[in-house]
């Protein structure tokens, strides 16, 4: 009878190891089949601002230009540049966060020192945008990795210049409830239409619309949001009207 049970429990021992191996492998897999993906999106997305970027330094190289034409190539190489390395820097930070590489350094952060940065950055580099603080200064801090939930604020104050037209106002604000601070960056562009609200924190998604596919990017940037704020065990999501303008909200817990 001994015997009997013996062997029971080392059969199902066995099947059990074999089950875990089989979900590991399946789980490599998948994970696999995700870098592949994401690879080779990205390499194609990387193909447009390089393409520009030769061209434009090849027409700079090889003829004699006058201060205007070579102002307006400069431009565009250096659009084309900051769109490389937005994209790389989200994969980049996308593939960390996925194979859990990323150990959060946690202390207490203030939103409303977060934005006022952040804000300062991007007035500096957009000078076509006007970008708004709104903040209460007695905001209360959140727990979390401040260089995260700078990314955070970046990527959204980064598509809300890159989805309105130039002249456009960015706000950024922010209020506290009982467990939550919330904060928001709002814009009066292109806005997204209610069946894409949800799908644009998908990997890769990019709402179709040809004058938007001017408009450089891999569709990244917002699952990295999505990402780290749930890695902070906040929330993410947004309220928009076509034609009127977008409002992101981020929810953070807030520190006790
Ligand atoms: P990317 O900007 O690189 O395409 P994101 O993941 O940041 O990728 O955004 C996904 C899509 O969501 C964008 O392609 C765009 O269609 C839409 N989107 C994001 N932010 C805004 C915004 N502020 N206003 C309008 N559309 C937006």
């Amino acid at each position: 009878w001994y015997q009997c049970i013996d062997k029971a429990i080392r059969w199902t021992d066995d099947r059990l190891v074999r089950m875990e191996i089989a979900i590991d492998i399946t789980e490599r897999k998948e994970m696999e089949r995700m870098k592949d993906e994401m690879i080779s999106a990205v390499s194609h997305e990387m193909h447009t601002p390089l393409t520009a970027m030769i061209g434009f330094t090849e027409f700079l190289l090889e003829n004699e230009v006058d201060r205007e034409q070579q102002k307006n190539c400069l431009q565009t190489i250096h659009k084309e540049t900051e769109r490389l390395s937005e994209l790389i820097n989200n994969f980049l930070q996308l593939q960390r966060l996925k194979a859990s590489m990323v150990k959060f350094r946690i202390m207490p952060v203030s939103v409303g020192l977060l934005l006022a940065d952040a804000a300062a950055l991007y007035t500096a580099a957009s000078r076509k945008h006007t970008i708004v603080v709104e903040c209460p200064p007695d905001l209360p801090p959140v727990r979390g990795n401040e260089e995260q939930l700078y990314q955070v604020a970046g990527n959204l104050i980064s598509n809300a210049i890159k989805y309105s037209p130039a002249g456009g106002t960015v706000t950024l604000g922010g209020r506290a409830d009982d467990d939550m601070v919330v904060f928001w960056v709002k814009d009066n562009g292109v806005g997204i239409s209610p069946e894409f609200q949800e799908r644009v924190f998908e990997r890769f998604f990019r709402v179709d619309n040809s004058d938007r596919r001017k408009v450089g990017g891999a569709g990244l940037g917002l699952t990295l949001v999505r990402e780290i704020v749930a890695a902070h065990g906040g929330r993410v999501w947004v309220e928009s009207t076509p034609d009127a303008g977008s409002t992101f909200f981020v929810s953070l817990p807030r520190m006790k």
